[in-house]
């Protein structure tokens, strides 16, 4: 299996429920690897770039105003076939339609407020880990 890097985000409402640890426990018995993490305010203009694409849809305003609303960890992980992993170890967006066990059936509160976020393909993850990081702040492992 290819071994791959995501762009892993635990949001503000899971920030604020003092998850962090237990979320990135996940992470790594999942045996993704941590390469990178910073814990970051995002400013509106931060947010709004970094989900442009979904700057037309009716529920953008109210994505960023969350986004901002507190600190987030951004994180890339590293492993083979990261990205599906971790969007499995995340389930569905909607958190009542999330699998029992993810991330989100755990932590979320709703969909907007769903606790984590992951890259989706490997030409996202490519631009979201650029977004945050320079290559001087990835670790890699080895
Ligand atoms: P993800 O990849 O599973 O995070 O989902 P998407 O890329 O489709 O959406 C990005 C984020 O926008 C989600 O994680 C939610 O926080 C938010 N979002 C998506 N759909 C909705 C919606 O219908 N209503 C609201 N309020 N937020 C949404
Ligand atoms: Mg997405």
């Amino acid at each position: 299996m290819a071994q791959e890097r995501t762009l892993s985000i635990i949001k503000p409402d899971a920030v604020a429920k003092n998850a962090v640890g237990d979320i990135i426990s996940r992470f790594e018995k999942a045996g993704l690897q941590v390469v990178a993490c910073k814990m970051v305010s995002l400013s509106q203009e931060k947010a709004e770039g970094f989900y442009a694409e979904h700057s037309e849809r009716p529920f953008f305003k109210d994505l960023v105003s969350f986004m901002t609303s507190g600190p987030v960890v951004v994180q890339v992980l590293e492993g083979d076939n990261a990205i599906a992993r971790n969007r499995e170890l995340m389930g569905a967006t909607d958190p009542k339609k999330a699998e029992a066990g993810t991330i989100r059936a755990d932590f979320a509160s709703s969909i907007d407020a769903n606790a984590v976020h992951g890259s989706d393909a490997p030409e996202s993850a490519q631009r979201e880990v650029a977004y945050f990081f320079s290559d001087e702040e990835i670790c890699p492992r080895g």
